[in-house]
């Protein structure tokens, strides 16, 4: 049976893999972004309904909520990012607090903004996923405040659990460790860096957008019915210490 599911950032990199892979399914999905240009590419590769939207901004989510069916079945809070890496704050106290805000804007509120839009429409037996960071568990350098949102998203989703639970729709977290294929691994670490994270997982490899799709599949399978309020590393056990 065809589902309906919502892709935040489903243009590009995990969230394209994760529509990628619900489209393939034969679910109507529909995904979002702020940048038209990639939306209407990944659109037209996946058959996916696109809508530019910027999940920190209500106004935003009111007008995509015009524009969602009246049932979803899955919400994949997948927009986010290390807003840092392109916007290091300067010294002064005002620019450090507008890095910070920026990051926790970025991932989680974004979640936490989506999911209250939409929460009046998950149907019963659906599921909603976020997408949080092996950051989450062991920092991510800089201002730190990324990896402080992931981490406030999974405290966050055991509320949510708790308030979708009765209602028959689940609430969990993936949370990947590196992923090759995205923007992140591309163009933000330096080769010895990436070497270096690689060596650090049991798998030696990194992981790929399809891994954490394949996660994101399964949680909101009717298999998963009985998961709620968890997370799941996708991560290669990246635990290694030497
Ligand atoms: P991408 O930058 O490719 O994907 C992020 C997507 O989110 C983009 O399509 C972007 O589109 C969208 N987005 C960001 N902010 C907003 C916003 N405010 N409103 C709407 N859309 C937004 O990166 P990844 O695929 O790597 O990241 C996806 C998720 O995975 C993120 O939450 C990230 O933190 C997490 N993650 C990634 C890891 C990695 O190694 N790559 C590791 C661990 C976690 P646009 O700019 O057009 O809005």
């Amino acid at each position: 049976m065809s589902r309906t599911i919502l892709v935040t950032g489903g243009a590009t990199g995990i969230g394209l893999a994760v529509a990628r892979h619900f489209a393939a399914q034969g679910d109507a999905v529909v995904i979002t972004g702020r940048r038209p240009a990639p939306l209407e590419k990944a659109a037209e590769e996946t058959g996916a309904r696109a809508v530019v939207c910027d999940h920190t901004d209500p106004a935003a989510l009111d007008r995509l909520l015009a524009e969602l069916p009246a049932s979803i079945d899955v919400l994949v809070n997948n927009a986010g990012g290390n807003t840092d890496l392109d916007d290091a704050p300067g010294d002064d106290l005002a620019s450090y607090a507008r890095a910070f805000r920026a990051n926790l804007d970025a991932n989680l509120l974004t979640a936490a903004l989506t999911t209250k839009a939409v929460e009046a429409r998950l149907a019963p037996g659906g599921a909603v996923v976020h997408i949080g960071s092996i950051a989450a568990d062991r920092g991510a350098g800089s201002l730190g405040a990324y990896g402080a949102a992931k981490a406030g998203l999974t405290t966050w989703n055991l509320d949510l659990a708790n308030t979708l639970g009765p209602r028959g729709v689940t609430a969990n977290v993936v949370s990947p460790g590196y992923i090759e294929d995205t923007e992140f691994f591309r163009d933000h670490l330096a080769d010895e860096r990436r070497a270096q994270l690689i060596a650090q997982t049991a798998t030696g490899r990194a992981g790929r957008p399809e891994d954490i799709a394949a996660t994101v599949a399964f949680l909101a399978s009717e298999g998963a019915r009985h998961i709620t309020g968890q997370v799941i590393g996708v991560n290669g056990g990246a635990y290694r210490t030497r």
